[in-house]
C-alpha cells in the first residue's frame, strides 16, 4: 500500500496526502482507533488545502483509519516481524 504519512509520537498534526511546497495546510481532527488494541489515539491530521476533501483524500483517510496502529502495537509488530526473518 502506498502511504504518504509521516508518523510521530507527539501531538503534532500527522501529515496525510500531499502538500505542495508552498501550499496552505488544513488541520483537522479525526477520531482514530488503533486497529489492534482499539485504543483511541489523538487524531490531529493535516493535509494540503487543494487535496483536502477531494475523493482521493477521502479514500486515503479511510485507509489511514483502517490500518492505523498505535505506537505500542506498531513496536510489537516490528519485533514480531524481526523474529520471523
Ligand atoms: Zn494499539
Amino acid at each position: 500500500m502506498v502511504c504518504f504519512l509521516y508518523q510521530n509520537q507527539t501531538n503534532r498534526h500527522v501529515i496525510i496526502g500531499k502538500i505542495s511546497k508552498n501550499e496552505a495546510r488544513v488541520k483537522f481532527d479525526e477520531v482514530i482507533h488503533c486497529n489492534n488494541c482499539g485504543k483511541q489515539v489523538p487524531g490531529g491530521l493535516q493535509t494540503g488545502k487543494s487535496y483536502y476533501q477531494t475523493k482521493p483524500f477521502e479514500i486515503e483517510l479511510e485507509q489511514f483509519k483502517k490500518s492505523y496502529l498505535c505506537g505500542i502495537c506498531r513496536d510489537k509488530n516490528r519485533l514480531e516481524n524481526k523474529k520471523s526473518d
